[in-house]
């Protein structure tokens, strides 16, 4: 598994997102992550400054916020996850959750809420991310 430092998962975004305002051509990756962020007009400022302190700035609890560039990552995750509907079923967990939130952006973070659940517990244990429990969470996002 490709895993890029937080700085390189930083300027990836920026760039992504400078390249798409100056109509630069984007590679796949890219105009994924600018799909991600065009949905989210509260981080546009943030990924438009260029100081290095956003490169290095840390997001605590204590600020009560999410980071939103490891926000922003979990959505690519999602994403091509969704795209491959890998795991099986996700694909249709994510129409039925559109149904029922009538909001995507709502739906995509039900399924985020998982996968950084998941993630995060992987990392807490260092063991690799565990799949059958990813699923159990995804599908109980239809029952709540
Ligand atoms: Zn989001």
């Amino acid at each position: 598994m490709f895993e890029p430092s937080r700085e390189e998962v930083r300027k990836f975004f920026m760039e992504a997102w400078q390249g798409q305002r100056n109509g630069r051509l984007l590679s796949p990756l890219e105009a994924l992550a600018t799909e991600v962020i065009q949905y989210h007009p509260e981080f546009h400022p943030l990924l438009e400054s260029t100081s290095q302190e956003t490169l290095e700035r840390t997001w605590g609890p204590e600020e009560g916020g999410m980071n939103p560039f490891l926000h922003l990552s979990l959505h690519l995750a999602l994403e091509e996850q969704l795209g491959i509907d890998h795991p099986p079923g996700i694909s249709a967990i994510f129409q039925r959750l559109c149904r029922t939130t009538r909001d995507e952006h709502e739906a995509r973070h039900r399924l985020l809420d998982c996968l950084g659940q998941v993630l995060w517990e992987s990392q807490r244990q260092g063991t690799p991310p565990d799949q059958e429990r990813y699923r159990q969470l995804l599908q109980a996002t239809l029952s709540t």
